[in-house]
């Protein structure tokens, strides 16, 4: 999972009944409760993945070298085949690292910005300086395009080379009952209009010069006081000649200066907000201007996805994906242990290691009639860049991809009476999950806390993005209910986990793991997985998912 660092220094952090499902191929039990999945396989590939030997991971390290031969090397001996570019076991991918340079100056309607206390900005299109001359400023309100919702609040507004000026999270977040977009953006829970990438792509797309969202605690699940740098550095992928750029400038404001900024156009911030929630709100161009001129340092680091496969017997040009991510935060400050590398054992070396469990269950069994793809991507902790060069990029077309299966942290504390479902009411696949945990005497629960938006925070998103239907299990969506201990004690685990571990150097192998609920969760995926590769199924987003219509427009290339 990505938190874009260093704005999230801290972290903030109906289903369908069950029907049988027909298999065509028998299961495997190798342990008890755990179908093909073997813990102690899951736990000595994390210990190797998550030793100090691979410097915890960073991508165009020393330790991607390690990682990047040991994956394609266990892959091989697994007996998949290269499933990367040119028939090789990888995709490169080029990543851009960017820094805005101090000092540099942003002026806001007369009046300069502090880096870091007043606005916190950052860069990603490519050349070394970032200047904008008297841009006019659009208040576009939640900013959100969303046909299949009946909203547009942008009502045609020209952005070409103006900066435009967001509200947090979607139209829906602040709602109160009665009022008439109250459940419309999925209520509390985070929708992708409520996304901060989503908020920047629609204003480049828009040919908006710069995108800046007005930062509140709540909508935003952090408080300003977690922007603790000046900021400035960045990370995206070389993008492909010609595609969108990105807007020049992007961040957020400060409550409070945004709001004397609108005051000054004669502008209310919390008027401004009600009207945002209904769908009369149109864009309001406010008084002054915006420049700014920061230098900016760039560089390129090459990197790479691991990719590999087994071919489908029947349907081979049909795909079902696995997916982790292999990259974790590399070599950090040291601890009171004089400890520097940050081995990202349980995010996500365990989720790499679920996916080589799968492959090897795979292999032990008939051969499957779709083709399996199984991707370690890189440069998720930057950005989801290695998925999302990928679906830029993509090897196997996604339109013909029934599903995409990720696995990004899963919980060490033992077997567990129900799954933690993340994004409620996207797909079918989840009627599957319902299936498959049912066949493991288990029940689905569905995320605790919806508003942390963690169903657009893991690489299975940019496969969604582009219509391919996902499922992602993650360990901290909440406590799973423990046979030992209980909802409790799965509680427990992730709070001590998300505030000791995540993304620490304590995010380390260890041998006490109880693993044997992980593997009900990767057991779980090799079955959905197995049921899709063995039919001509095609799971369908569901009515609502802001993913059903670009999956609708590649339609005819489904059989
Ligand atoms: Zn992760």
């Amino acid at each position: 999972m990505i938190i874009r660092k260093p704005l999230f220094t801290a972290l903030f952090l109906a289903l369908a009944s069950c029907a049988p499902v027909k298999l065509s191929a028998p299961p495997i039990q190798t342990a008890a409760g755990t179908g093909p999945i073997d813990p102690a396989r899951l736990s000595e590939i994390v210990r190797t993945l998550a030793s100090d030997e691979f410097e915890g991971r960073g991508p165009g390290t020393a330790g991607e070298e390690k990682t990047v031969e040991y994956l394609s090397g266990e892959f091989e001996r697994i007996g998949m085949v290269p499933g990367g570019e040119s028939g090789g076991w990888t995709q490169t991918v080029p990543l851009l690292r960017t820094q805005l340079q101090q000092p540099g100056s942003v002026d806001i309607a007369g009046r300069t910005m502090k880096l870091g206390s007043d606005v916190y900005l950052s860069s990603i299109r490519p050349g070394d300086h970032a200047r904008i001359t008297e841009a006019p400023m659009v208040f576009v309100g939640f900013g959100v395009s969303a046909p299949e919702r009946q909203w547009d609040d942008f009502k045609g507004v020209d952005l070409k080379d103006k900066v435009a000026i967001f509200l947090v999270n979607d139209p829906d977040f602040g709602a109160e009952a009665g009022e008439p977009v109250a459940g419309k953006f999925g209520g509390k829970a985070m929708t992708y209009y409520g996304r901060w990438t989503y908020k920047f792509e629609e204003a480049a797309r828009r040919g908006a010069i710069a995108a800046i969202i007005v930062h509140e605690t709540a909508g935003a699940g952090y408080g300003w006081n977690t922007v603790q740098a000046p900021g400035g550095e960045n990370y995206d992928v070389v993008r492909p000649a010609g595609s969108t750029l990105p807007v020049m400038l992007q961040g957020w404001i400060q409550r409070d200066i945004a709001a004397d900024l609108f005051k000054r156009s004669g502008l209310d911030l919390e008027m401004l907000k009600r009207e945002a929630r209904t769908t009369e709100f149109r864009p309001r161009e406010l008084k002054g201007t915006l420049s700014a001129d920061l230098a900016v340092q760039q560089s390129r680091v090459q990197s790479s996805n691991v990719i590999g496969k087994i071919p489908g017997t029947r349907h081979a040009d049909e795909t079902i994906m696995y997916s982790g991510h292999w990259d974790a935060y590399g070599i950090g400050t040291p601890d009171t242990q004089g400890r520097t590398v940050r081995p990202g054992a349980n995010d996500d070396a365990l989720g790499i290691a679920g996916i080589m469990e799968i492959a090897r269950a795979f292999k032990a069994g008939p051969a499957p009639e779709r083709t399996l793809v199984f991707a370690a991507w890189t440069g998720e902790e930057r950005g989801l860049l290695g998925s999302e060069y990928y679906a830029l990029n993509p090897i196997y077309p996604a339109d013909r991809m029934a599903a995409n299966l990720t696995l990004d942290i899963l919980q060490t504390a033992g077997p567990a009476r129900d799954v933690v479902l993340i994004g409620q009411g996207q797909s079918d696949l989840e009627d599957d999950l319902v299936r498959a945990a049912a066949a493991q005497g288990r029940t689905v629960t569905p995320d605790a806390q919806p508003q942390r938006g963690l169903f657009y925070r893991a690489d299975h998103f940019s496969l969604a993005k582009r219509g391919v239907p996902v499922l992602l299990l993650m360990g901290i969506g909440g406590g799973a209910d423990l046979i030992e201990g209980g909802r409790a004690a799965g509680d427990k685990w992730v709070s001590d986990y998300t505030a000791n571990c995540y993304h620490q150097i304590c995010d380390a192998w260890r041998a006490d793991w109880d693993l044997r609920g992980a593997a009900q969760d990767v057991a779980l995926l090799y079955t959905i997985g197995r049921d899709l590769a063995f039919s001509r199924r095609w799971p369908q987003w569901r009515s609502g998912s802001e993913f059903r219509e670009v999956r609708e427009g590649s339609a005819a290339a489904r059989p």
